[in-house]
């Protein structure tokens, strides 16, 4: 019995890893941070799915990060924009992913399970430096050595661009669900979001090549 654990926030990525985790292994269920991210629904909406979908799903408190660091996932009162200048994005919370995946891990080996997905990606990197494909892979060895397990962790989207994730969840089926159901947006609207945020631009830009090209590739066939 294959069993794995999916790092889950509701959003595009990390449900198309979820359905990528139901085609891959037997058993899956997920775990989701609330870190009091601006949007509260955003648990809500992870909740959602997985009651939609069928897996179980934990929610565990991190609201520490914010005694640690101040951002604008977390904070009203600070712009979301892009790093100017080669400076990281306002949304930047240094380690947030090193802490989620060490929590998980810890989570994963009390329940059994030894492979954990996250949904990080080197493509359409914003400088989030614990997203890399380099620190995934040097935190599963301390992981694998801290707690003397044999923790794997898949990152089945680290090399792949947005329009290609979104062929992803096509192949997997859920092309339609992942776009109608999951919440990427900044400005917490459900599905193509407020189309103005720098979360739902990326998103956006991804879908319109991924439905241009599907599209292009019909016309072929058709000639
Ligand atoms: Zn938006």
């Amino acid at each position: 019995m294959k069993k794995a654990l999916v790092v889950f926030s509701g959003g595009q990525d990390s449900t198309t890893c979820l359905f990528w985790a139901l085609k891959n292994f037997d058993e899956v269920e997920t775990v989701t941070f609330d870190y009091n991210q601006r949007h509260k629904q955003e648990i809500e909406v992870a909740k959602a799915i997985c009651a939609e979908v069928g897996v179980k799903n934990t929610v565990i408190d991190m609201s520490l990060l914010n005694q640690l660091t101040s951002n604008a996932l977390t904070r009203d009162d600070i712009e979301i924009k892009d790093g100017e200048n080669g400076s990281l994005p306002t949304t930047f919370v240094d380690g947030r992913n090193h802490l989620f995946l060490s929590f998980a891990a810890i989570m994963a080996k009390s329940k059994g399970i030894k492979n954990i997905i996250t949904g990080v990606c080197e493509t359409d990197f914003s400088g989030y430096p614990d997203c890399r494909d380099m620190f995934v892979k040097s935190l599963n060895v301390t992981l694998n050595l801290a707690m003397d397990y044999p923790f794997v962790l898949h990152t089945p989207l680290m090399w792949i661009d947005k329009k290609e994730t979104w062929a992803l969840a096509a192949e997997l089926g859920a092309f339609d669900y992942i776009r109608e159901k999951t919440l990427t947006c900044y400005n917490g609207i459900i599905g193509d979001g407020c189309g103005e945020c720098p979360a739902c631009k990326l998103r956006s830009e991804g879908l319109h090549q991924f439905l241009t090209e599907k599209e292009g590739g019909k016309a072929d066939v058709q000639q």
